[in-house]
């Protein structure tokens, strides 16, 4: 049955590999991100019609709820929602010298970013069932060294992720998150990839396709809810 799929951050790396494949298995498709023309972009070179680009920054609440009344106009009732949409400052590596300002900043987008889109997608849902992939990080399972705050804002998102996974299950909605190690995107570009690849049971970085799949899967599957799914090429096992 085609559905109503929201993909926040949808215009790039796993976000943009989720709207395709959803596209692709006969979804309609809302793409999300702060930049409105790489959204509207991305909608337009998804397979099928009728896909939609607009601009949302997850971190304002006006905007969320703004993106939501536009959908709820000109799309209809939501049966997927995927946060996608996250940032990693990569120059936050020593805590103790960390701006408050980047920290605010990763913590709005990647944590209460994530919990305003749930509450706009729920509105709709409540009544007609659906299923929500949040993308947490393997770091917000394990922790890693010189990303505190990137985190705690994965690890936020896992407690709120198994919360909500009970709260609304009598309503038929589906809450799952998909952890992701080192994944090809624009995110990980400045990385020093031979020393995390070392790290990598699996010897490699994934593609956004690999985590894509595993999206899909959660979001087709109506007896899992509250799950965490590790997409890292065994890093957990290794750290
Ligand atoms: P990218 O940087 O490739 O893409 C991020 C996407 O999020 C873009 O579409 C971007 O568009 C959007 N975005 C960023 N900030 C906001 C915002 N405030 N409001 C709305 N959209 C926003 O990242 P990835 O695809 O690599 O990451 C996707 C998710 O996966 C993130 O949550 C990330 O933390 C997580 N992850 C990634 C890993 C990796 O190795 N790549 C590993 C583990 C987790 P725009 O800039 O136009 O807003």
């Amino acid at each position: 049955m085609s559905r109503l799929a929201v993909v926040f951050g949808g215009s790039r790396g796993i976000g943009r590999a989720v709207s395709q494949l959803l596209a692709q298995r006969g979804h309609r498709v809302v793409v999300l991100s702060r930049n409105k023309e790489a959204a509207q972009a991305t909608a337009e070179s998804l397979h099928g019609e009728k896909h939609l680009g607009l601009s949302c920054d997850v971190s304002k609440e006006e905007n969320v709820q703004k993106a939501f009344e536009t959908i709820s106009k000109t799309c209809g009732t939501v049966g997927y929602l995927v946060n996608a949409a996250g940032i990693n400052r990569l120059y936050i590596y020593i805590y103790i010298l960390s701006k408050s300002e980047d920290m605010l900043s990763v913590l709005h987008t990647n944590l209460l970013g994530s919990i305003l889109t749930c509450r706009g997608a729920l509105r709709s849902m409540l009544s007609h069932g659906g299923a929500i992939v949040n993308i947490g990080s393997v770091v917000g399972v394990k922790g890693n060294s010189g990303q505190c705050v990137y985190s705690a804002s994965k690890a936020g998102l896992e407690g709120f992720t198994c919360s909500l996974a009970k709260e609304v299950a009598t309503r038929n909605i589906q809450v799952n998150l998909v952890a992701p190690g080192f994944i090809r995107t624009d995110m990980t570009a400045g990385l020093e990839k031979e020393e995390a690849v070392r790290r990598i049971p699996l010897g490699r970085f994934g593609e956004p396709a690999e985590v894509a799949q595993a999206v899909l899967f959660l979001l087709e599957s109506p007896y899992i809810t509250g799950q965490v799914l590790l997409v890292d090429g065994g890093l957990q096992l290794a750290s």
